[in-house]
């Protein structure tokens, strides 16, 4: 995937060069009420719970963080294929 591509901009309502970040999960708090209700769930022995057996896959699809150069708003976009490497820099 190139470093800036023409897409549609939800904000400016037409298609704008946006350039593109890849997008990473952030932290998952532990003191959270979910989190912590999930976490307890597990404890023990147990049926099965959702997240308790991990999955291995080959790759993932990566969703990717838009920026619009003309406005500056950022919306995200998942690509639809799995894959292991998505950026790739772009010589202007
Ligand atoms: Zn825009």
């Amino acid at each position: 995937m190139p470093d800036k591509i023409k897409v549609y901009c939800p904000y400016c309502k037409k298609q704008t060069v946006h350039k593109v970040k890849l997008y990473k999960k952030g932290k998952t708090r532990k003191d959270a009420v979910g989190q912590a209700r999930h976490v307890e769930k597990g404890k023990g022995y147990t049926s099965k719970i959702a997240g308790k057996v991990t999955v291995y896959k080959q790759a993932k699809n990566p969703t990717v963080i838009l920026t619009c150069t003309v406005c500056g708003k950022k919306h995200p976009k998942t690509i639809g294929t799995r894959t292991k490497k998505v950026l790739e820099l772009t010589k202007e």
